[in-house]
Formats: structure tokens, C-alpha cells, sequence
């Protein structure tokens, strides 16, 4: 919600697809032998267990419930991997529950659904990750995430409160599983289902799905590669401040909405899934309210921009003016810190701004 990113493509994409054209024969032919599996096949996945386990998931195919059911699931994959359109309810829903699927088959059925869906969990635990696939391909996930900072930056695209990293005891920063993998294991190798995402953000998303996670009460949820006009903030106080002191957590609030009215549904969802409304109230007050002055400070006094501090109401406008241009749109807690800016700028009380102006000049 906070901004649209652009969608990087990676030659790893190819195990998806080549993996749905081999599921569509696994159901049209008898004879394992005659599958046909990509050339590169053969050379990346030599060593592993693949095709025995691609074997195994036809040989159930004898059953005719499973036939079925393996049929079913093939719409199933290609339906769950037409992510936009999901973010957006233009798939119907009973086409994307796995669980509803269950539900008409006895429980040995349950068993061959579960190994199908394990098989896809492994390509991305597992297969994904060969070196050979990597070699193959002349890329790794690493890079697509290199690929997708280079264009889009390194700002979590679910907060705009922190950024990507690695994480301790990890050789890259995770990546989001947009449609999570527990309830949408088809989409586990879509990298337009892959998402670069920070730290905090993806313990709170968790296993969690944007469009809510309820099926019967289903919003459209925020997608990054969709077009959406972003939020604005504003900082209203319930008692007009007349110096710093009075700026306190109980006595101000952050009104927080989307730019453009029809992306209501996205915003919401997103608000909810990722604790925004907590998570921005506490960044006001511990990352913007408590540091800002000695930002300011360092950035006033720094003699790099040859800036002054102020004298008057007017000098004290260019000095915000240069300091809300140090927090750029790809900076972590921009939104909240150029709201801080403006609050001072266009509402605070010139007994407030005095008190800054007295405060800074003085010191
Ligand atoms: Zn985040």
C-alpha cells in the first residue's frame, strides 16, 4: 500500500512452467516413458529424487478418484498462479480452496492431495535451490532479489518502516510468499508470488493471507506489482501544541488513509494484516517525535550544506524544507517523518514554531 513496485523477471520462473507442462502429462499419458521433460531437465536434476517423485504421483493416478481429483488440481494450479487476478476476486473462489477440494473425497484422497502439495513445497525448499539449476539458469534467487533492489529499492514495499536485510544466520533477506504456502502450495515457485519483504513485516504476515484469509468474506488485498495511489498521513492533535512538550502520544493522532478512494478495500486489508495502524503510531512517537531534533540539528550544523539556523518563521520553513528532503521516498518511516514536517510547517501554531525557532537559535 505504501507504493507500486515493478515486477522483475528471473529465469528461475522456468521450473514453475516446466513443472506445470509436466503435471498435464502425468494425466495424458499411461506411460511414465513418454513423458517428455524439458532438455534441461535432465542435466540439473540428474542427482535428486524429481522425477521419482513425479513418478510416484503418477503411479496414484491408476485410481480414478485421484484421476479426478489430480484433474482438478491442475485448474487448481493454474488458477492459483493468476496472482493478480486473485488480489482482485476476479477468479472464483471455489476454483482456489484446496480445503473445499478435500472436502468430496474420502481420506486417502486427503493423502494424494498432500503429496502433490508436499512435492511443491519441496521445489521450493529443495529444487529451487540446486546449484545446478542456478548454473543452469545463470541465476539465483539472491539475484533476483539484487535485481528487484536495483529497481525498486530496498524499502519494505508492505511498511515503509524498515528495509530488507539479511537476516542473522542467512545468506539473503526473505522473501514473501504473497498467497502463503500452507494455503496456496501451487504458487510456491511463482516469483511473481515472491516478494522481497522485511523482517518485521514478514513475522507478522506469517501464514496469514492479505485478502483476509476467509474465504466467505473475501476484500481484494494489496498486491505490490498492482497499481495502487499509494496513503496519505496526517497528524491531527486534539490540543494545538504551543511547544514540544505537548507533543505527546495522548494528545495526538495519525490519520492514515488511501489516496484514492476505490483502493478502500486494498488499504484495509492491508491495514489489518500488517498491524500498520499500531506499528505507525509507535514509529511516530519513538522514531520521529523523540529523534527529530537532533536530526534537524545535525542537519542544520552540518557544514557540508552551509545552512543556518533560523531566525524567523520564513528561515525556519527553508530549513524544514531541506530537512524534509532528507527523508526521500526511498528512505525508511519517510511518510510518517514528512508528515511530522508539513504538521510543523502548514498547522503548527506560531506560538509553536516560535518555541522551535527561540529553542534551535538559542542553543
Ligand atoms: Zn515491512
Amino acid at each position: 500500500m505504501i507504493r507500486q513496485v515493478t515486477k522483475i523477471s528471473t529465469n528461475l520462473n522456468q521450473l514453475h512452467d516446466a513443472i506445470v507442462e509436466c503435471f498435464s502429462q502425468l494425466l495424458q499419458k499411461d506411460d511414465f516413458n513418454e513423458i517428455t521433460f524439458p532438455a534441461w531437465f535432465e542435466s540439473v536434476y540428474k542427482s535428486t529424487k524429481i522425477k521419482s517423485k513425479l513418478k510416484e504421483i503418477h503411479n496414484e493416478l491408476d485410481d480414478i478418484c485421484a484421476r479426478i481429483v489430480f484433474k482438478g488440481l491442475i485448474k487448481i494450479i493454474e488458477q492459483n498462479n493468476r496472482i493478480e487476478a486473485i488480489s482482485t476476486r476476479q477468479i472464483c473462489e471455489t476454483y482456489i480452496d484446496l480445503d473445499s477440494l478435500k472436502i468430496y473425497y474420502d481420506d486417502h484422497i486427503d493423502g494424494f492431495i498432500d503429496k502433490v502439495s508436499e512435492f511443491y513445497l519441496g521445489l521450493y525448499s529443495n529444487y529451487v535451490k540446486k546449484p545446478k539449476l542456478e548454473a543452469h539458469f545463470k541465476t539465483s534467487i539472491r539475484d533476483y532479489i539484487k535485481d528487484f533492489n536495483k529497481v525498486n529499492g530496498r524499502l519494505c514495499v508492505f511498511c515503509g518502516l524498515e528495509n530488507t536485510k539479511v537476516i542473522e544466520g542467512q545468506s539473503r533477506p526473505p522473501l514473501d510468499h504473497w498467497l502463503p504456502e500452507s494455503k496456496f502450495p501451487f504458487s510456491a515457485i511463482n516469483f511473481d508470488n515472491l516478494i522481497p519483504i522485511g523482517k518485521d513485516c514478514n513475522e507478522k504476515k506469517g501464514q496469514r493471507v492479505v485478502m483476509d484469509g476467509r474465504w466467505t468474506n473475501w476484500v481484494w488485498g494489496y498486491y505490490p506489482y498492482k497499481n495502487v495511489d499509494g496513503i496519505k498521513i496526517e497528524l491531527i492533535f486534539i490540543k494545538d501544541p504551543q511547544k514540544m512538550d505537548e507533543v505527546v502520544y495522548d494528545n495526538l493522532k495519525l490519520d492514515i488513509g488511501p489516496n484514492n478512494v476505490n483502493d478502500k478495500e486494498y488499504f484495509h486489508s492491508w491495514l489489518k494484516l500488517f498491524n500498520i495502524k499500531q506499528r505507525f503510531d509507535s514509529y511516530l512517537i519513538d522514531d520521529v517525535i523523540d529523534y527529530w531534533q537532533e536530526e534537524y540539528e545535525a542537519l542544520i550544523e552540518n557544514p557540508k550544506y552551509t545552512l543556518s539556523h533560523a531566525a524567523n518563521q520564513n528561515e525556519l520553513d527553508d530549513n524544514l524544507i531541506e530537512f524534509s528532503k532528507s527523508y526521500p521516498e526511498s528512505r525508511e518511516g519517510n511518510l510518517i517523518m514528512n508528515s511530522w514536517i508539513s504538521f510543523i510547517r502548514i498547522n503548527a501554531s506560531d506560538a509553536f514554531k516560535n518555541s522551535l525557532i527561540k529553542r534551535f537559535y538559542n542553543e
